[in-house]
């Protein structure tokens, strides 16, 4: 039997997120009175306050900056993925997200490793992005 992992609900804020990622891009946040990006999503900057925000594609190169495996699943639809990797990623325009990382065997993780976001179609209306480090050998 095949149990749905649980999948994101997009809200007004989130939306434009999810959106982009379906079409295979990562979008954040962008201030235009600032100039700052932030993540999560939110209806004032961060920063300056301002509610002057558009959303811009971003490289989707980042760093790992903390991370931690998970060997137990927390449900019946991630028992096919552990252990999985659970990061949060500095990403090179400064903000920090939570996400999985792919193509690392968990004990070859290291802080500060390079990744980069890619795209892991769920269904016909959600994509997730993941990150893939990049293992040099
Ligand atoms: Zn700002």
């Amino acid at each position: 039997m095949n149990f749905p992992r649980p999948l994101p609900s997009p809200n007004a804020l989130t939306a434009p997120y999810w959106q982009a990622a379906h079409q295979g891009e990562l979008k954040l946040p962008h201030c235009e009175a600032c100039a700052k990006f932030h993540f999560y999503p939110r209806s004032t900057c961060p920063y300056c306050g301002s509610a002057k925000l558009a959303w811009q594609a971003v490289s989707g190169k980042g760093e790992v900056y903390s991370f931690t495996v998970v060997h137990r699943a927390p449900s019946k639809g991630f028992e096919a993925l552990v252990p999985y990797v659970v990061a949060v990623v500095a990403l090179a325009e400064g903000p920090h997200l939570m996400t999985r990382l792919t193509g690392v065997a968990p004990d070859a993780v290291r802080i500060g490793m390079t990744v980069q976001v890619e795209f892991q179609k769920q269904d016909d209306e959600t994509t997730l992005p993941v990150f893939k480090a990049e293992v040099r050998t």
